[in-house]
């Protein structure tokens, strides 16, 4: 007879090993399912400083090995696989992963979401030495300095009034001569004395030794070239939600994020999905692993009733 999980959670990041500590802790047999390595986007971060209970502040991929040990110090199982495809209707879920097939009562979705890239050269190279893609959790290691921000939407404006209260000056960069953020930024955006805009401009190229020192920006309508010295870089021009898995399964909304409310049920009975990946206002390490507690919570009562039944 093969193996069926009480709950099998698609991706090791705080969403997915919360879900995993609280599904173990309830007796569920549960496994995480992750590709690489536990912490998910965090890992990306050295230093991330609004995750309450580390008053100096946690490196990210120290925070996820430690939510990975918690979760397995009461027995979850990690299988170091990539998820395939997913059949999720029916009493008995299916995962199938590089490493073969599993099987499950519950499937909790904790894929995440990935920042957009500018593509551009340096992006790589100085991402987290003056190249960020968030302000919350960074803006403070720019106090006093000069950024530069990138994108004219609703997360560019947001981060450009939060940096502006902490950093010397921002520039924000946008491709358009107007921004595609909501009328309710405009204002505090305009009243914010230390925050400028290059319209009609896009970032070509981030430089520096070490960290960034500068960009290169080109006027997209005159085609010219101009460099700007800045400490760091911010790039806000959306996120990409990694819900290829379940595209026509289940329902998304037109950016691709799973549909799913603060109970994080989606549409199929048993199926949960959490942190970045599903519809929701905050995307942060802190709500993605009160999502994962969510989770577990529902899929134990789902499994209570279906055991009823
Ligand atoms: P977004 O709305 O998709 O805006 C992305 C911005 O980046 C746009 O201004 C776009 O330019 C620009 N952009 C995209 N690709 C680019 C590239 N390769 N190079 C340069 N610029 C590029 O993304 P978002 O601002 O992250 O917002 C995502 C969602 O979260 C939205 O639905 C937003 O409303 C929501 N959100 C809401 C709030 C809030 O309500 N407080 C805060 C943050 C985010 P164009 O304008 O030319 O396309």
């Amino acid at each position: 007879m093969e193996h069926i999980y009480d709950m099998i959670v698609v991706g090791g990041g705080p969403g997915g090993y919360t879900a995993a500590l609280y599904g173990v802790r309830a007796g569920l047999d549960t496994l995480v399912v992750e590709k690489m390595s536990a912490g998910g986007q965090m890992t990306l971060t050295t230093q991330i400083d609004n995750y309450p209970g580390f008053e100096n502040g946690v490196d990210g991929n120290e925070l996820g090995e430690k939510m990975r040990l918690g979760a397995e110090r009461f027995g979850a199982k990690t299988e170091y696989a990539e998820v395939l495809s997913l059949e999720l209707e029916g009493e008995i879920k299916k995962v199938v992963t590089s490493t073969g097939e599993l099987l499950s009562r519950t499937v909790i979705l904790a894929t995440g979401a990935s920042p957009r890239r500018l593509g551009i050269p340096g992006e790589a190279e100085f991402t987290g030495l003056g190249v960020s893609y968030c302000a919350a959790c960074d803006g403070m290691l720019y106090r006093g300095r000069t950024v530069v921000v990138a994108g004219g939407g609703n997360t560019a404006a947001h981060d450009a009034i939060t940096l502006s209260r902490i950093c010397e000056k921002v520039i924000v960069i946008h491709r358009r001569d107007t921004l595609r953020a909501s009328r309710v930024y405009h204002e505090p955006l305009a009243a914010a004395k230390n925050i400028e805009f290059r319209w009609n401009s896009a970032i070509t190229e981030i430089h520096g030794d070490d960290i960034v020192s500068g960009v290169t920006i080109k006027d997209l309508k005159t085609g010219e070239t101009g460099e700007l010295e800045c400490g760091g870089v911010f790039v806000c021009i959306g996120r990409e939600p990694a819900s290829a898995l379940v595209r026509g399964k289940l329902e998304c909304d037109e950016t691709g994020y799973v549909i799913a409310d603060e109970t994080t049920r989606t549409a199929i009975p048993g199926v949960y999905a959490i942190g970045d990946l599903r519809t929701k206002p905050l995307r942060q390490v802190v709500t993605a692993a009160a999502d994962g507690a969510t989770a577990a919570h529902f899929a134990e009562q789902y499994l209570t009733e279906a055991a009823g039944r």
